[in-house]
């Protein structure tokens, strides 16, 4: 019997998957997810207008009205957006029309993984760029690396996933203007920073960026996301997506979470107010340290305790955080993401007793 995995890319044998462990929890703070669901009047909205539609029609080809809708929103050219089911898929069609046997992808790391892993399976090479040792971006060390890999791709999320930080539109703008590839720009948490490089598109036609609608937007069960470039390079990247990508019902969410961006944009003030309020309270606790952030989660760092016992201690309490410490560099971290003011305060008082927990294994010898 031959061996079927024989016939899987050596590449590809060789990494693990993208996986989360299928936890459940009270308090779910472990995906960046937005605790807030859409609006009750939006779904009804919504709901309403499927009702009127035949599902047994495809959805549009292209979606016409939502790319118009997101051209207004992001004040971009509909012509230079493509909408896709999440922004994962749509840095699966970049990385498909850029990346092939040997292409070299700038990617800072620690970060979201997916880019590294595509890059992987499409037989591309992720070239990595630590942070600081304060896990800040290093914009000289991207820049040196983009050089001397001769780079097609530079990937860059800010704000960053796990860590938090950006990179300031200042360092983004001369990236692009040297030489050397393509500048991907994942701004999936943009909205919590309030600022975003879509601005410079008009005079950089080198970059790329991506968003999301399943942060600060709240839909994340829906999938959609989107992609902003130069339209001669959107008509490329869109090659590689498949077609009818976007169901009808995800462009009729999207669109309605746009029309009720005001009430959104509220709460996205209130998760900003929150996470500087867990930070606070965070960092006067004895042994750890919590990292700035300008997304909707935050790291903490566990300087006396072992994390992954802090970790089930605040699973235990009905806590779910998302376990960072097989990342490079965060191997005594957990990532919290922001939640309710009463998830929020039950994580903290979570913390508190998990630590105490941990201590007490540890002077009892447990540990
Ligand atoms: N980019 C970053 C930086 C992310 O953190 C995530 C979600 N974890 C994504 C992209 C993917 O988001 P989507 O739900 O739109 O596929």
């Amino acid at each position: 019997m031959t061996d079927p995995l024989q016939f899987v890319k050596p590449a590809v044998r060789q990494i693990a998957a993208y996986t989360l462990a299928a936890r459940q929890a009270p308090v779910k703070i472990n995906q960046n997810e937005n605790p807030y669901d859409l609006p009750e009047a939006l779904k009804r909205r919504v709901l309403d207008k499927a009702l009127r539609r035949a599902w047994s029609r495809y959805p549009d080809f292209d979606p016409r009205e939502l790319l118009e809708k997101l051209a207004a929103f992001s004040g971009w050219r509909a012509d230079g957006i493509l909408a896709g089911n999440g922004s994962n898929e749509l840095i699966e069609a970049l990385l498909l029309v850029t990346v092939g046997a040997g292409t070299r992808v700038v990617i800072p790391e620690p970060t979201f993984t997916l880019y590294a892993l595509l890059t992987t399976v499409l037989g591309g090479e992720a070239v990595r760029v630590p942070l600081t040792p304060d896990l800040q971006y290093d914009p000289d060390a991207i820049a040196r690396a983009r050089r001397r890999a001769g780079a097609a791709l530079t990937v860059v999320c800010s704000p960053n996933n796990p860590t938090g930080g950006v990179l300031a539109a200042a360092d983004i703008r001369r990236l692009c203007e040297d030489e050397g590839g393509l500048v991907v720009i994942d701004e999936a948490y943009h909205e919590f920073a309030g600022e975003s490089v879509v601005p410079l598109l008009a005079t950089h036609p080198n970059l790329v960026v991506l968003r999301t609608f399943s942060k600060a937007m709240g839909l994340a069960g829906l999938r959609v996301g989107y992609l902003l470039a130069a339209p001669e390079l959107v008509r490329e990247i869109n090659k590689g997506r498949l077609p009818y990508n976007l169901n009808f019902f995800s462009q009729m969410a999207a669109l309605a979470a746009l029309e009720g961006f005001a009430e959104l944009e509220d709460r996205v003030r209130q998760l900003t107010d929150e996470r500087d309020r867990m930070l606070a309270l965070v960092k006067d606790l004895p042994g750890v340290r919590a990292h700035p952030s300008r997304a909707n989660f935050f790291l903490i760092e566990l300087q006396g305790a072992d994390p992954r016992a802090v970790f089930e201690g605040l699973y235990r309490r009905g806590v779910l955080v998302r376990d960072v410490t097989s990342y490079p560099m965060l191997s005594r971290c957990l990532r919290i993401s922001v939640g309710s003011p009463e998830e929020n305060d039950a994580f903290l008082h979570a913390l508190g007793s998990a630590l105490a927990e941990t201590r007490g294994d540890v002077a009892a010898g447990r540990a």
